[in-house]
């Protein structure tokens, strides 16, 4: 989970084009509901982040269908859009896990609920299709005015440690379980965001699957650093080095850094207990 920055476009203009590009009748129900549209994007910019109980604008049903299939079917200043979000390479990685591949557009504010922003930029979030498809159609935990999940062009993702990892060598095998935990300080509806983000997303067990898979690729290296002298301290010096790389570009809730710095303290994995991530051959 991490912040991107927001692409600079003339959405209206962006609006007017992918409008002119639509056949009739689509063309002139958008143009209809384009009065609409502009208070409704100035609403969103005035509430971010909390965009979660706007107002929806009132358009007829046909102009719904017709915002909806704006970007649904796409024409060429959409695809262009869509080209320019998930072009960029500071959002090939997922914002909402930072673990895949961001291969899909995510409205944050879904266009069932709130067809005004089917192709409005700013409602369009870079996402892996895991997160996409996960995410669903919802908005608001249930029974609260609190967001569900972070968006990733508004919310800023907490300085101070919020993720955990326990890791435990048992028999041999290596365990991983990550959770989110409130820290001192930090207010209650900030930690039921995040909590619900990391739950609803299923990210504490996507980050044990992936960590153990990454650590896989990272046992050459842990290997070399113990070498035949058998050095633990050494094999926790290269965790902690990795875990400060992983923190000076993401901070210190990136997962990755969570599992070097968890991995450098615990003494029977650094003592030999790495072997437990050899690949095995296939
Ligand atoms: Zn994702």
């Amino acid at each position: 989970m991490r912040s991107i920055s927001l692409l600079t476009i003339d959405e209206m203009s962006l609006f007017d084009k992918i409008a002119a590009a639509k056949h009739k009748p689509r063309r002139d129900l958008m143009r209809a509901a384009r009065a609409l549209v502009v208070v409704a994007y100035q609403s969103y910019v005035d509430a971010a982040p909390d965009v979660g109980e706007l107002d929806e604008a009132p358009l007829t049903d046909l102009q719904k269908k017709a915002m909806r299939h704006a970007f649904t079917v796409e024409t060429q200043p959409m695809t262009a859009l869509r080209g320019d979000l998930l072009g960029r390479i500071s959002v090939v990685r997922c914002p909402f896990c930072g673990i895949s591949e961001s291969s899909t557009l995510d409205h944050y504010l879904p266009k069932e609920q709130y067809p005004e922003f089917s192709v409005y930029p700013k409602n369009l979030v870079p996402s892996c299709a895991v997160c996409n498809t996960r995410k669903r159609d919802r908005i608001l935990i249930e029974g609260t005015n609190v967001r569900m999940f972070l968006h990733p062009c508004y919310d800023v993702v907490p300085e101070v440690a919020f993720l955990e990892v326990r890791t435990r060598m048992e028999a041999d095998a290596l365990s991983l379980s990550y959770r989110v935990m409130r820290p001192a300080g930090m207010a209650l509806q900030t930690f039921q965001r995040l909590q619900s983000h990391f739950k609803q997303l299923g990210l504490a067990d996507r980050y044990r699957r992936m960590g153990l898979e990454h650590l896989g690729g990272l046992y050459p290296a842990l290997r070399r650093a113990y070498g035949a002298g058998e050095d633990a301290e050494r094999v926790a010096e290269k965790l902690i080095e990795g875990a400060m790389d992983f923190e000076e570009i993401s901070g210190p809730n990136h997962w990755l850094a969570k599992l070097y710095r968890a991995l450098a303290a615990n003494d029977d994995f650094c003592n030999g207990g790495f072997e437990a991530v050899r690949p095995q051959p296939q």
